[in-house]
């Protein structure tokens, strides 16, 4: 996962890859991204403390998949904001103008989408994409209920005895506890993502740092429980062995 195609801020909108062909890269369209100043903050550029970081401006930036027979249309709003640009070579600072992406429809993929994850799996990771710009709060959120559709999917018992004596409906850490039974290796992972799910619903808020981090586990686990990539390499590594190097399969 690269990480700076999903920073807070960028001064050019990155070439995100094209969520509708999953091939192609998103190029910004001609005379967009677009801005305007409104008018509050141009009557605020006269106070004599005014810094250029008092700005408040608005973008819009329209997006169109390179592969001219997909063609899609991405639609991206924010705000332009004045930062504060620090040279440690040269010991100098300068503004320059960052945007800073509050939507972003319909949301990049933030990690790939096996064609093999059940839909109501990648209607939830798909959700979480086009929250993380919005509220990463409400896209950690979705993390959590990926993490329990995932569950599901494996036919997790929704009922057991847990950690309790008696039969109860089981909560998301046992289950993921039983998960562990069934297929060892994922717990940490999936008990991460649960926890930052908690914590964006509780607190109201989610670091992005943390979110990314779920998502890269997240691709790595999935690597695993749904594309079983490992076993598939080693199965092209025995082929290889058996066909003394040759690629004919
Ligand atoms: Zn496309």
């Amino acid at each position: 996962m690269r990480r700076d195609l999903w920073d807070a801020g960028f001064t050019a909108l990155p070439k995100w890859t094209c969520p509708q062909c999953e091939s192609g890269s998103l190029l910004t369209m001609p005379d967009f991204p677009r801005w305007e100043e409104t008018e509050y903050s141009k009557e605020e550029q006269d106070h004599q403390d005014s810094e250029p970081d008092w700005t408040v401006e608005r973008f819009v930036a329209l997006m169109k998949c390179e592969v001219a027979t997909c063609g899609e249309i991405v639609v991206v709003g924010g705000d332009r904001q004045a930062w504060m640009q620090d040279d440690y070579e040269r010991n100098t600072q300068s503004w320059e103008s960052i945007l800073v992406c509050g939507y972003v429809r319909p949301a990049p993929n933030i990690i790939p989408i096996s064609h093999n994850l059940p839909s109501e799996c990648s209607k939830q990771l798909k959700k979480g994409f086009e929250l993380y710009w919005v509220d990463k709060a409400a896209a950690a959120n979705r993390l959590r209920i990926f993490v329990e559709r995932l569950m599901d999917h494996f036919k997790v018992p929704t009922k057991g005895k847990g950690k309790k004596v008696k039969v109860h409906t089981l909560d998301l850490s046992e289950r993921i506890d039983e998960f562990d039974t069934m297929k060892p290796g994922h717990k940490d992972a999936l008990d991460a993502l649960r926890h930052v799910g908690d914590y964006g619903s509780h607190q109201g808020e989610a670091d992005a740092q943390a979110l990314l981090d779920c998502f890269e586990l997240l691709e790595d686990a999935l690597a695993e429980l749904i594309d079983q990539k490992k076993a598939m390499l080693a199965a092209k590594a025995q082929k290889l062995i058996q066909n003394k190097g040759k690629d004919n399969w």
